[in-house]
């Protein structure tokens, strides 16, 4: 009998994910952020005992609720054994793959976005959790690691199986869209990907839990290889890494253009606000 998988929005454009074996009755949350009533709920409503939380990385949207979670649990905490300084108390410091429900969880090392980031992959669920290192249509940020990391990183997410769904960190994926397509717009793929992903947010639906195949298809950082998209950053015949460097560097201004015209929005209706009192 498979896992059970929940999503659970949480904060702004979080995730956070609770995995639960109907034979043994474990279920674990990946990742917490400081949205706990939610979790506490989704577990509630199912019955569900929380016996571990799992961390993918220490940043704040992640682990901001861990401490409240296990006061209210007693789940058991696993976290990368490296970063164990940074991250709340682990009562398990990960240095490989380990065992949960039955099942073997492999450990992946993902640096990138920050040195001490890992995936969980269930291999025989056909799952993994990779939060802020491959995400739907995207990738994190650099915020401590190299693009060579990242891309090594992104490699090892590439090679599972492509039916694999990749459960990620954040609903980022409209933004991600918008900017592959700025350099890979005629690929047939993106475009349907779009029209899906336009649909889903149309109905709040989230759209951070896609497979393999799909990233394959449509991740721009997964496409170092495509022609079009070589041709666009005039990077013909340049490595990958090279590639892949150029493209996070792209998101990072496109990005950053599309949150300083949401804070200019959101400046001036607070301008109008004001005056309008
Ligand atoms: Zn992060
Ligand atoms: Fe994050």
């Amino acid at each position: 009998m498979p896992l059970e998988l929940v999503t659970i929005p949480c904060l702004k454009d979080n995730y956070a994910y609770l995995l639960h074996d109907p034979i043994t009755g474990a279920t674990v949350c990946i990742d917490v952020p400081a949205a706990v009533p939610h979790i506490l709920a989704a577990l509630a409503d199912r019955e569900w005992s929380l016996s571990d939380i799992w961390i993918t990385h220490h940043h704040w949207d992640h682990i901001d609720g861990v401490a409240q979670l296990v006061a209210a649990t007693g789940a058991r905490v696993s976290g990368c054994a490296t970063d164990a300084h940074r991250l709340p108390r682990l009562d398990t410091a990960l240095n490989g793959d380990f065992t949960f429900a039955r099942q073997r969880i492999k450990v992946i090392d993902v640096p990138g976005h920050t040195v001490g980031h890992i995936a969980f992959h269930l291999p025989e669920e056909k799952l993994a959790f990779t939060a802020d290192s491959l995400m739907a249509a995207g990738c994190g940020r650099l915020f401590e690691g190299t693009a060579d990391q990242m891309h090594a990183s992104l490699q090892k997410l590439a090679a599972l199986p492509p039916e694999t769904l990749i459960c990620s960190g954040h609903e980022y994926t409209t933004d991600n869209i918008c900017f592959a397509l700025t350099i890979e717009p005629t690929n047939a793929a993106l475009i349907s990907r779009s029209k899906e992903v336009a649909s889903l947010r149309e109905r709040n639906k989230p759209t951070a839990q896609v497979a393999l195949s799909t990233e394959l298809a449509t991740n721009p950082f997964l496409r170092t290889q495509s022609a079009e998209i070589r041709a666009n950053l005039s990077l013909g015949t340049a490595a990958d890494v090279i590639v892949f460097a150029e493209i996070r560097s792209r998101k990072d201004k496109f990005s950053t253009k599309t949150v300083s015209a949401h804070s200019l929005f959101v400046t001036h209706r607070r301008q109008t606000e004001i005056s309008a009192k």
